[in-house]
């Protein structure tokens, strides 16, 4: 072997160690040979993630997907509803089947499946119509998540809510199973995606070192970063444009002293800006762009429900007033429910009450700020 091509296997191999080392902190060495043995005896692999699939959701089952696809195996991501457009970059995208769409065929691989993957959820309810299918397959269920309080439903669980992200989850099972070296850009760029969406481009998410560990190594791999957070995180379409600068000029409310912020979108508003699935992510986040605006909550009327986003900075526990108020739940700063008793006005007013009754902890989530 010649002297270039020795050094640069020898540099994997360093870097394969190093991962291994890093990752011996937290994967339990008996679930990565558990998952191996799963892996190797199944053939037929069905992976799956939450209704309303978001870039971590779909980057964790595509990106685990391809890896099992390269290992020869018959791999498939079942979504229970559509993925959103501004995933389709990603590859193997168009091959997501879409179980609202095509409930028999998706029931049908389930049923032929050996082994099912969840990533990016913590209960079979955040399956939607999809859970029966799931929760009555006989084969073995593996769920990967990093959401707190993980309902037990599967033969194997590795549950790291400390975790950035599912994508940052997958990539340590992998580089624990050994397979960084095998690897493709497919894998790394579906990757990158979740650790993109779910960090707001590594803004909130990652006080972690070893987050920029894993982004240095798929980074490694050629991921394309500034297109991933362009068509991920910014680019929309001119109505989606409008739809949010409409509610974050006309629609805002502000509570609690400013603290607490409500922005609402109801049917004709949403119809008027032709809304499309997708068309009001991202819009969350803005209010708090808003100085001393701790909590930020975007009510839109769906015609199932009113679905509820929430997100905070300084630790404000909105996933403890989603899961009060609209049986939902998710992470400290990043939540969200439905809400499907009553309008969309009274969904803010039962918020408005929460946000008097969290007044103590808005007031200690505002002195965590710099001044
Ligand atoms: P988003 O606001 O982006 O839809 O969701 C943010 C986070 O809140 C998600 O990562 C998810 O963990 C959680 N979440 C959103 N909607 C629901 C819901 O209806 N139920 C539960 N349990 N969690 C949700
Ligand atoms: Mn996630």
């Amino acid at each position: 072997m010649c002297k270039v091509s020795q050094n640069f296997r020898d540099s994997y191999y360093l870097c394969q160690l190093k991962l291994t080392r890093m990752l011996k902190k937290v994967l339990k060495e008996s679930d990565i040979k558990r998952l191996s043995a799963l892996l190797s005896q199944s053939e037929r692999i069905v992976l799956t993630c939450h209704v309303r699939p978001d870039g971590d959701a779909i980057g964790s089952t595509l990106g685990f997907c391809h890896v099992l696809r390269a290992m020869g195996k018959d791999a498939r991501v079942i979504a229970p509803d559509a993925a959103p457009k501004s995933l389709s970059f990603l590859p193997g995208f168009k091959d997501i089947l879409t179980y609202s769409k095509y409930p028999d065929y998706s029931a049908k691989l389930v049923a032929e499946a050996d082994l099912l993957i969840c990533c990016d959820f913590n209960c079979l309810k955040r399956l939607d119509d999809f859970q029966t299918v799931i929760s009555e397959s006989a084969a073995k269920k593996v769920l990967i998540d990093h959401h707190t309080e993980p309902e037990y439903f599967c033969d194997l669980t590795f549950s790291f809510p400390s975790m950035s992200s599912t994508c940052e989850l997958v990539f340590r099972i992998l580089a624990a199973l050994g397979m960084y070296i095998d690897m493709n850009l497919d894998t790394a760029t579906c990757l990158c995606t979740g650790l993109i969406t779910d960090t707001q481009n590594f803004a909130v998410n990652c006080s972690d070192p070893e987050v920029y560990e894993v982004l240095m190594r798929l980074l490694d791999k050629g991921v394309d970063k500034p297109k991933i957070v362009r068509e991920a995180l910014v680019v929309k379409s001119l109505e989606s444009f409008r739809l949010q600068s409409y509610a974050l000029s006309e629609k805002l409310e502000l509570y609690e002293d400013g603290h607490a912020a409500i922005v609402t979108l109801d049917k004709d508003e949403l119809n008027r800006f032709n809304y499309q699935r997708g068309d009001s992510e991202g819009v969350v986040n803005r209010p708090l762009e808003i100085k001393d605006v701790i909590c930020s909550f975007f009510l839109r009327e769906d015609p199932d429900c009113i679905k509820v986003s929430a997100r905070s900075i300084n630790n404000f526990p909105v996933n403890a007033i989603c899961k009060l108020l609209f049986g939902g739940g998710g992470h400290v700063m990043a939540a969200g429910g439905e809400y499907t008793v009553g309008t969309i006005d009274d969904c803010r007013s039962l918020l408005i009450e929460a946000f008097q009754k969290y007044k103590n902890e808005l007031k200690e989530a505002l002195d965590k700020s710099f001044d």
